[in-house]
């Protein structure tokens, strides 16, 4: 059976789900498939940073995270005492996120239900053909084999990627060296929460409260975690549990133990031909500072709107060969945002696996690092936030000033409390009613004649910028155009 789309989405992890909402809001056929007959019903992560936050709300789909989830003010580099103080960020969301991954998942499948989109469970991608004007995945369903044609493929289909190795994309980085367990378990004498998170000279412990009394526990532990084919068992985790926390905090249940490791991969490129990648078949790391669920639903947002434009662009020149710049500008933006975090993983993970009194001292002078200096402190919450992504913008004109250096330009827009026809208003709210996924906006602030910026966009005037009064200082309030990229980054700016 043969069956042919727009776009073919592997996977419908948090990543291609979030991905295909996208698509199929700006009319794109798009199917996704995916090789499991259920949602996993366990968690795997927790962490929500704010960015990822600010783009669910952008497409009003934050919901349910914000009514249920638990806001926590700070969060931690490399499990340090010193927390990272979120409350400073400059954002509407200025806290981590605690939230089961399992019901953002479940979350994100209902945002793509409601787009028009469909996950086709039991379908397991199992080879792949490029040609000059399509791809073709063979998927196995039912014990058939079908053919699904695309224009495009993504591979959102996890760390052990099928579409990734049918493309012959390679993925280097390093092995395991160490690994950890985490494990659903029941405490009877739980930490108190100002406990969650302990460092000792033997490791670090931590846990993580489920809305069901449960807990996630984890260790590092100094003693073990480079034995990395020692299975893990309830003995061993409560042995480990004493050891690194002094206390096996009465544990009951052990419903489930997986074990994490530090291997740190990334695709040698995010695109070849008429395959992307996305997501954890992009990038894996260990889950320190639960970041790879975000960094992936950021990647989905870059690619989401660039995938609209090549289609369009495809369905008026039928046959015409795809202009490949917009899609590569994908891998040109978001493999260094990658690479930052995976970065930032290691030394987290230096940092906690680095053992005795060496060890020690390393993650002394660094806690005094962030507690000494505040500047320091709200660099590293900004990058595990994923608001200071910045991308690199060919143009900017207009006022008294260089536009290129304008701090704005390749940030994304934060949710202004702007004053639109006469109505005090949000601007993710005002963006949402006015555009759609894929459309580009120009949001003209003040009574300034709107710029062009050669783009077609959505006009959306704005009389004034009202707050918070962190983006007034940012200079988000000052009148002219701003050129912003469907995915909420601002491409141009011209000062009136
Ligand atoms: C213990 C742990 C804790 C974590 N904590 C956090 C956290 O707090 N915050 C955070 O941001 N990240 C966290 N992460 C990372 C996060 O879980 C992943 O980054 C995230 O799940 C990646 O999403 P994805 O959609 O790219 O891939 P996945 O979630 O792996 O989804 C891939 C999907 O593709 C399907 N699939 C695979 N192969 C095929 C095929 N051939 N055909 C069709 N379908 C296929 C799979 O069944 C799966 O449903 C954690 C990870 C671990 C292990």
């Amino acid at each position: 059976m043969e069956l042919s789309t727009e776009v073919l989405v592997v996977g419908a992890g948090p990543v291609g789900c979030w991905l295909a909402a996208e698509l199929c809001a700006a009319g794109i056929r798009t199917l996704v498939v995916e090789a499991r007959e259920e949602r996993a019903a366990w968690s795997r992560g927790f962490v929500v940073h704010p960015r990822t936050l600010e783009i669910f709300h952008s497409r009003g789909a934050a919901g349910p995270l914000l009514a249920t989830g638990r806001r926590l003010p700070t969060w931690h580099f490399a499990m340090g005492s010193t927390r990272l103080d979120f409350t400073a960020l400059p954002t509407t969301f200025p806290f981590v996120m605690l939230y089961p991954q399992a019901q953002t998942e479940a979350r994100l499948e209902e945002h793509l239900s409601e787009r028009g989109g469909e996950v086709r469970r039991g379908w397991r991608a199992v080879g792949l053909e490029q040609f000059d004007e399509r791809a073709e995945v063979r998927v196995s369903a039912d014990g058939e084999l079908r053919t699904v044609t695309a224009q495009f493929v993504v591979g959102c289909d996890g760390a052990h990627s099928t579409v990734r190795e049918a493309a012959g994309i390679g993925f280097p980085g390093n092995p395991d060296t160490m690994i950890s367990p985490a494990a659903h378990v029941t405490l009877a004498d739980p930490p108190p929460p100002e406990r969650y998170m302990q460092t000792s000279e033997q490791g670090l412990f931590f846990a993580i409260p489920l809305p069901d009394g449960r807990f996630v526990v984890s260790t590092v532990d100094h003693e073990v975690m480079g034995d990395i084919t020692a299975p893990w068992t309830a003995e061993t985790l409560r042995a480990s549990l004493i050891r690194v926390a002094g206390s096996d905090f009465g544990l009951r249940a052990v419903e489930r133990i997986s074990t994490i490791g530090n291997s740190a991969k990334q695709a040698e490129r995010y695109r070849d031909g008429r395959v992307l990648l996305a997501g954890d078949a992009a990038h894996v790391h260990f889950p320190m500072g639960g970041q790879g669920m975000n960094l992936g639903i950021q990647d989905a947002h870059n690619l989401a709107w660039r995938l609209i434009a090549a289609v369009r662009a495809a369905r008026k020149t039928a046959g015409a060969p795809v202009v490949y710049d917009l899609l590569d500008g994908y891998e040109a933006e978001r493999r260094p945002a990658g690479e930052r975090v995976l970065e930032d993983v290691r030394a987290q993970m230096a940092l906690v696996a680095a053992t005795g009194a060496d060890g020690a001292a390393l993650r002394d002078r660094f806690e005094a690092l962030l507690s000494e200096h505040p500047q320091v402190n709200l660099q590293y919450a900004r990058r595990l936030s994923g608001i200071d992504v910045r991308y690199p913008m060919p143009s900017s004109s207009g006022g008294d000033g260089d536009g290129s250096a304008d701090e704005r330009l390749g940030r994304r827009v934060p949710d202004l409390e702007v004053q639109a026809a006469g109505t005090s208003v949000q601007l993710y709210d005002l963006l949402r009613s006015t555009t759609r996924p894929g459309d580009f906006a120009r949001v003209v602030v003040g009574d300034a004649a709107p710029a062009e910026h050669g783009h077609e966009a959505v006009t959306v005037a704005v009389e004034q910028v009202a707050g918070p009064e962190w983006a007034l200082a940012e200079g988000w309030g000052m009148p002219g155009t701003l050129l912003v990229r469907p995915d909420g980054h601002v491409a141009a700016i011209t000062l009136a």
